[in-house]
């Protein structure tokens, strides 16, 4: 737009939104997204004392110019934490979410598949008999010594999987020996939640699970125990089936943005979330979140795991010299659906923020990377919560040194966490189909 007499060119809010382009003001700040799924950034300008938004351009001669397709199956299955193409076509096919768009198929090797899922031996067919009601019967399972601690010390992780939903939670221990106390609290969580009650848990034979005080309390709530017989892991397969996707998915997610191996408990967290909202063979048209809680999630908001990302900071939380956003590495989902978990490297905390830029083709340039050294030795064949993570809009988060706690679903069945956060000047900038 020209306007005689002015000395700088106009651009119109409503030219810009006509031809395509996405506009979010907050913060002193407009991003200029091209396309809904607000992935690729075009410009970011910062208000000036005059309420203007001055937008500098380059000569096009200037520019590397970026095309994309942003309806890539391929973005699609990193976003998806490698998934298979069957698995998203189900998912798109069914509608069994909101917020997955038509996606055109195209061939592309995945190194993050490649790297991740050598491992194909068949796994043995599972008993046929299911429960009929959720937690009839919870299979437990635990993986690890992994030979690098996370960054909050943690060696091992538990797996709890519903044999009615398919449902799973995840719980990051330190030691063995944490299996019971771990097993508590999830028994109180689930209860407290959602009022089922915790009535069969199958495990293998492991010392873990064969204490006295865990053997007592099963005794005294009335949960009957199924141990399966040693070499017989079929008994367990729902577990032990589990447990292979899980590692599979999260070792595909560290390899394919060259994390270190620090983080293989965000990916597995990360994993078991996409994971609880995936189709299952074991379910028909619906994905466990939905068997479990009752309603289709929204899958919109996902992003790459170990993207780089950009947190804007609130101007409260900042000096006068400080930028408006922090450079971060996206680590996760916050429990409720538009809320993001990052990694800041400089200061090694966990920032929770609905008001994250994602750069999906970006990767931190972490250093001293060895390449080699990213192989996660992990997860041994046989043995397994989640990240406690503070509720609010923006925070920030000491990766704590006690057991980490987290439950995958319970966003949706405590709203009234997700009240608190109504009143936040943050922006989501999710897209909301
Ligand atoms: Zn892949």
């Amino acid at each position: 737009m020209l306007v005689p007499g002015l000395e700088e060119n106009l651009l119109s809010v409503g030219q810009m939104v006509k031809h395509g382009y996405y506009l979010v003001f907050g913060g002193n700040l407009l991003n200029i997204f091209n396309g809904w799924s607000l992935d690729n950034l075009v410009a970011r300008v910062q208000m000036t004392n005059n309420r203007c938004f001055p937008l500098t351009m380059m000569l096009a001669n200037q520019l590397a110019l970026k095309a994309s397709v942003t309806r890539y199956l391929q973005i699609w299955h990193k976003r998806l934490g490698h998934l298979n193409d069957r698995s998203i076509k189900l998912l798109e096919d069914q509608e069994i979410v909101h917020g997955l768009p038509h996606l055109e198929k195209t061939y592309v090797v995945c190194e993050g598949c490649i790297l991740g899922k050598q491992h194909r031996d068949s796994f043995p067919s599972e008993s046929t008999w299911r429960a009929k009601f959720p937690l009839e019967l919870v299979h437990i399972d635990i993986c690890g010594p992994m030979k690098t601690e996370s960054i909050s010390g943690n060696r091992y992780f538990l797996l709890f999987t519903d044999n009615c939903t398919i449902i799973t939670w995840v719980y990051f221990i330190r030691n063995k020996s944490n299996a019971f106390e771990c097993f508590k609290k999830f028994k109180a969580m689930t209860k407290r939640q959602c009022g089922y009650k915790v009535k069969g848990l199958r495990s293998d034979r492991g010392g873990e699970f064969l204490s006295n005080e865990f053997n007592k309390y099963c005794n005294e709530l009335g949960i009957q125990r199924q141990l399966t017989m040693t070499y017989s892991p079929q008994q367990n397969g729902v577990a032990k089936r589990k447990n292979r996707m899980v590692v599979e998915m999260a070792k595909s997610m560290l390899y394919e943005k060259g994390l270190p191996y620090e983080f293989w408990t965000e990916a597995v967290n990360t994993t078991v979330y996409i994971l609880n909202r995936c189709p299952s063979k074991s379910l028909k048209k619906v994905i466990p979140f939905e068997a479990y809680i009752g309603r289709k999630p929204g899958i919109a908001h996902r992003k790459i795991f170990g993207s780089l990302c950009y947190v804007h900071v609130p101007s409260t939380l900042r000096h006068k010299l400080e930028e408006n956003s922090h450079k971060c590495i996206f680590a996760g989902y916050r429990l409720c659906e538009k809320g993001y978990k990052v990694f800041d490297p400089s200061s090694k905390k966990i920032i929770l923020s609905r008001d994250v830029l994602f750069d999906k083709n970006a990767s931190w340039k972490w250093e001293n990377t060895d390449k080699n050294e990213m192989r996660v030795p992990m997860f041994a064949e046989n043995q397994m919560a989640n990240c406690s993570e503070g509720q609010k809009q923006f925070e920030v988060c000491e990766p704590s040194k006690s057991l980490d706690t987290s439950t995958q679903v319970d966003e949706v069945i405590t709203p009234q966490i997700e009240d608190m956060f109504e009143s936040s000047q943050a922006i989501d900038y999710t897209p909301q189909k």
